[in-house]
């Protein structure tokens, strides 16, 4: 059984709805398939908080944004790559406010603009703290405009189909029936989003297992920088749900358990008066991460059940301004941790946000295959380098994820149509799903155990600060976890809403990942943005200005390979942050 489309979209998210309407805008004769394994509407875009970054403000300009994020990528990001990304920001923001985007206004009818970290000009536009959700809801009812548009909601896709080095289509299940379909299109756009569940604490939704990554990794196309790893400075205890940077730019502190707003000692700047943006709370994400280590190991942190916490403080900034600019802060916290921030300390500590790697495409979101393009956190056109910028993200999604669609459009509407071949690949592919569900009851081994020791693992040699002893250690120990994922019991043997069944093909694509993060961090000998090796603790552009690139050996193992980092008018220089 087969369906056929133009265009088939993986992924519904920001990345992915807007790669869709560029696809219906660009040639609305194409028809597009949308699968997504979750209700558009819930993919992890409807929880960014805090912005998307735009350059529009009097004071600003598209070389400030662009030099705050390649300074802030520690000089890992493709410079034309920014280039293009920090001019057509405004213009998709400014589109989606056309579309019907609320965003937050100035008094004097304006689009308002916040402070973010790393950003020395406030350019992050906003709509309160819930701008995912108003972003993905402008997406998406737009999205409903156009009749070339077929969605897959709750499809999960399995597997990429190649037809003589051409992607030509997925192999999807349907969760609500079981039902397998393959989904042919003559382009593929990968916009399946992060996989910060590798790790155990992250505020990354669940759904968040990096399996388009995984796709693309298996079908050929090298993931590229997958050490870089983004931990967000402030995450609710327990839980890992986030409180969105925001609640720094509007004025909050961190403070250690003296109370002492202990930043000032990190070279970021010291306290003053009045808004100072480019100091202290509002450092980058990497730099405040690592400095909540070196509190603990001052024993300035303060302790909880679930680890070393310190405490962010918005009392200062009154009710009024709490309600006004960050509700879902507020809302958070008193539904997660009984505490509200109106008169109470937020406990927080760093969590894992964000991967500034994936699957490595040029600025049209190609990849190495023909007819393969990928968008949003799922790919690495390289804009984020070593350490992403917060509010960077969304406009990423907007600006890649347009680029994405219309390329894949052109190529659509030259390629020639997928051969008979490829019902042969879908039928692979069932039987090997079916056979997969009967024959795993006797295995010892749990899915849900393996995942956990995953995680650990990850957690242990790959957080904030890595060694190589121990990253050496983990790689046996990961391929290990891979061999008995793949023969892991299954023990519901149904076909409707098998949870379990696609929890065992996201820990597969997981254990990939893992793989492919703990090699390159291996073969990075040198610190750079998120990526610090205690054994090698300074940056070296001699031998690692160069972009990682993982290839998928026969064997499954990662092999590592360098790609030079484009460098158009920025050369590396010092990040400076507190002067
Ligand atoms: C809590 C939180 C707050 C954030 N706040 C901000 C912010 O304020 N500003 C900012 O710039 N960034 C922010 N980010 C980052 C940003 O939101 C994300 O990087 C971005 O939204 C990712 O969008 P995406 O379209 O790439 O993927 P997602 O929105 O994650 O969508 C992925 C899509 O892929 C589908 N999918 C995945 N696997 C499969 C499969 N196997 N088969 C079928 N479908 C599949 C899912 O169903 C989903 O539709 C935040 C992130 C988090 C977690």
């Amino acid at each position: 059984m087969s369906v056929s489309h133009d265009v088939v979209i993986v992924g519904a998210g920001g990345a992915g709805l807007r790669a869709a309407i560029a696809v219906a805008e660009t040639d609305p004769r194409l028809s597009v398939a949308l699968v997504s394994k979750v209700y558009p509407m819930r993919s992890h875009t409807v929880s960014a908080e805090g912005g998307a970054a735009g350059a529009i403000a009097a004071d600003d300009s598209l070389d400030e944004h662009a030099y705050d994020t390649i300074s802030g990528g520690d000089w890992l990001c493709d410079q034309d790559a920014v280039e293009a990304f920090v001019a057509e920001a405004p213009r998709e923001l400014l589109r989606l406010e056309h579309w019907g985007c609320p965003w937050s206004r100035e008094p004097d009818g304006h689009v308002a603009v916040r402070a973010f970290g790393g950003m020395k000009k406030k350019r992050t536009w906003f709509a309160a703290d819930k701008t995912g959700f108003h972003l993905l809801h402008t997406l998406f009812q737009t999205s409903l405009k156009y009749p070339s548009i077929t969605r897959y909601d709750e499809w999960y896709a399995t597997r990429l189909i190649v037809d003589d080095g051409r992607v030509c289509g997925v192999v999807a299940l349907e969760l609500m029936s079981g039902l397998i379909e393959t989904i042919t299109g003559r382009s593929v756009v990968i916009a399946t989003g992060g996989g910060g569940r590798v790790f155990p604490f992250t505020t990354n939704a669940a759904i968040k297992t990096g399996d388009g990554m995984a796709l693309a990794y298996r079908a050929g196309a090298p993931l590229k920088d997958m050490e870089f790893v983004q931990y967000h400075p402030t995450g609710l205890p327990f839980t890992g749900i986030l409180i969105t940077e925001a609640a720094r730019a509007e004025g909050g502190w961190l403070l250690n358990k003296d109370g002492y707003r202990y930043l000032q000692d990190y070279d970021l700047g010291r306290p003053a008066p009045g808004p100072v943006l480019r100091s202290m709370e509002l450092g980058p994400r990497d730099r405040l991460s690592q400095a909540f280590v070196h509190e603990a190991a001052k024993g300035r942190t303060i302790g909880s059940p679930y680890g070393p916490v310190v405490h962010l403080d918005l009392r200062h900034l009154g009710e009024k301004v709490i309600d006004a600019k960050l509700p879902m802060v507020r809302e958070l916290c008193r539904d997660y941790e009984r505490i509200d921030p109106v008169h109470e300390l937020v406990p927080v500590r760093p969590v894992v946000h964000y991967m500034m790697g994936g699957v490595h495409t040029d600025l049209d979101g190609a990849t190495a295959l023909a007819g393969l393009y990928a968008a949003g956190e799922t790919a690495c056109v390289s804009i984020n380098g070593a350490n992403r910028l917060g509010s960077n993200s969304l406009p990423e999604c907007l600006v890649f994820g347009a680029r994405a669609g219309q390329a894949a459009a052109r190529h659509a509407a030259e390629a020639r149509p997928p051969s008979a071949a490829v019902e042969a690949q879908g039928d692979d592919e069932r039987r090997r799903l079916d056979e997969d569900l009967v024959r795993r009851g006797d295995s010892p081994d749990r899915i849900s155990a393996l995942r956990r020791q995953m995680q650990e693992i990850l957690e242990d040699v790959a957080g904030i600060y890595r060694d190589g002893d121990s990253l050496t250690k983990a790689t046996d120990k990961l391929r290990e976890l891979r061999e008995r994922a793949a023969t892991a019991a299954i023990d519901d043997t149904s076909r409707r809403f098998n949870t379990e069944r696609i929890a065992g093909l996201e820990l597969a694509g997981m254990l990939e990942l893992a793989e492919c993060i703990v090699h390159s961090a291996l073969r990075r000998e040198e610190s750079r943005g998120a990526h610090q090796r205690t054994d090698f603790p300074r940056r070296d552009d001699r031998k690692f200005l160069a972009h990682s690139l993982a290839h998928r050996e026969p064997d499954g193992s990662p092999r590592i390979s360098r790609l030079p980092v484009t460098i158009t008018r920025w050369p590396p220089g010092e990040r400076v942050y507190g002067r």
